[in-house]
């Protein structure tokens, strides 16, 4: 379970890097490789009732010294609106409520995020100070949250709010735990041999269950693997009538397989070798977000010698350049070759498509990849990448927040995805990248 995220937003000098500061029970900063740029550090882990969060302070993402500071508002509202799973809207008292809180107000509403409003430097125990009072005009469930960052008063109800509204501890576990698998690939591939090879051997099928369309059944299968689902067997194994002859009826068919999947596995007849039908199939996994397996059928024809393997491995990786990440596996449904080595790759693609990488270990990568390769530079103006954070999983998913979009080439974004995959993996799994610009409304 990762731990849930925290996200301070407002206007500047509401005093949120104080409370951030407060609540991180320590005064902490990173000193950049550049001489004399000192940059604060925007996210900590803190613990509060026995739960544990990550805590960002949004204004920490552009320097403090930046006059435009003013500009970052919705960009900072942005970001917490896509990452955090519960937002500290934080404003000030001395300042009454202004237009620009009004302004994010707004953004946190529209996007229904679960927010705690705070209002700030309320630093005289006693009786409210008439100003509060205007921030119920704002329109958030719950009362607003009187607090001193300065001096620490109020934070404890502030936590406390904070912790009820964020998700139950062990929310996703109750899903189903079987790893959905789609079979994919050409008439003739060889799919429904290495399905009917797979459940032949096993003893322990539990049974076939029907499946949302009259056509599609879904085979449960335990082993000492896991536990996983074949979806879609009856439309394999029995030749329907409507015959996968027809490519687009193959296609939709792979399609609505691939969309119900956690991990596909594509067979591809090494007698045929690799074709544009083959590119196409695969393609709607990756599109898909899909982490894939390919699976090299029929090997036992092939006639082969010691760069065999390697040769058909360089052709795939040619036709299919944009799944570099898929393992490839040669097998023989017919004579049963390396069949049971299918579950230990589906595992594994399974569970790299659901890795999760903590902001602090993304961002520290980040910086690494950033002095190792400048960011690309256009007509006078540079790409500035802030900050970056995984929003999902199956497919892992990042938010990279940058001053400009455009200056962010495709080769930059490949170099940085290509970093990803040095440092942390994601084998079998496409990865996807949202950029994120100043100004942009959250998605
Ligand atoms: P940010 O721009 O929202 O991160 O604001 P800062 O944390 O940098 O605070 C802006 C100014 O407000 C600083 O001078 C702080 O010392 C001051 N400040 C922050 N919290 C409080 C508070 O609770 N009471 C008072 N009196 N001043 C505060
Ligand atoms: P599907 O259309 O993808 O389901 O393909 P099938 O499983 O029906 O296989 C098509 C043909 O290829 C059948 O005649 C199978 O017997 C044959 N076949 C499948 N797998 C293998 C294999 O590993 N080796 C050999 N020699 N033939 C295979």
């Amino acid at each position: 379970m990762p731990k849930p995220t925290v996200a301070i937003v407002g206007r500047p000098n509401v005093g949120k890097s104080t409370l951030f500061n407060k609540l991180s029970g320590e005064r902490i900063s990173i000193v950049e490789d550049t001489p004399g740029v000192t940059r604060d550090r925007i996210y900590n882990e803190i613990e509060w009732s026995g739960r544990e969060m990550l805590l960002v302070d949004t204004g920490g993402i552009e320097p403090k010294t930046n006059d435009e500071m003013l500009k970052y508002m919705r960009l900072q509202a942005n970001i917490a609106i896509e990452t955090a799973d519960v937002v500290i809207f934080m404003t000030d008292v001395r300042t009454g409520l202004t237009a620009d809180d009004r302004d994010i107000a707004r953004m946190l509403l529209k996007a229904k995020k679960k927010t705690v409003l705070c209002v700030n430097k309320v630093d005289s125990v006693g009786a409210l100070p008439s100003e509060f009072y205007e921030f119920y005009e704002l329109g958030f469930i719950g009362e607003p949250i009187a607090v001193s960052s300065t001096h620490g008063t109020g934070t404890g109800d502030l936590l406390d709010e904070v912790v009820s509204l964020l998700p139950e501890a062990d929310a996703d576990e109750t899903e189903d735990d079987r790893v959905k698998v789609a079979v994919i690939g050409k008439p003739n591939a060889g799919k429904s041999s290495i399905i009917n090879r797979i459940l032949g051997e096993e003893r322990l099928i539990v049974s076939n269950v029907p499946g949302t369309t009259r056509d599609a059944v879904n085979t449960l299968l335990d082993n000492e693997y896991g536990k996983y689902v074949f979806i879609d067997t009856a439309g394999i194994r029995k030749k329907a009538r409507v015959d996968d002859r027809i490519e687009k009826y193959s296609v939709l068919r792979a399609k609505m397989s691939v969309e119900k999947a956690d991990v596909c596995v594509l067979m591809i007849d090494a007698e045929k070798g690799i074709t544009d039908q083959d590119e196409h199939i695969a393609g709607l996994a990756h599109e898909s977000g899909k982490p894939s397996v390919i699976v090299v059928n029929k090997w036992d024809l092939i006639e082969k010698d010691d760069n065999t393997a390697r040769e058909f491995t360089d052709k795939i990786r040619v036709a299919l350049s944009y799944m570099s990440y898929a393992p490839i596996l040669f097998v023989s449904a017919k004579t049963g070759q390396r069949t049971e080595k299918l579950f230990e790759f589906i595992n594994y693609v399974y569970e790299q498509s659901n890795l999760r990488i903590s902001t602090g270990m993304l961002n520290d990568v980040l910086n690494d990849a950033l002095t190792k390769v400048q960011p690309p530079s256009d007509k006078g103006r540079r790409l500035k990448i802030y900050y970056m954070t995984q929003i999902q999983v199956a497919p892992p998913t990042f938010v990279i927040f940058c001053n400009e979009r455009e200056l962010f080439h495709f080769s930059y974004q490949r170099y940085i995805e290509n970093q990803l995959r040095t440092v942390f993996g994601f084998n079998g799994t496409p990865i996807k990248i949202i950029i994120r610009q100043k100004g942009d409304d959250p998605v």
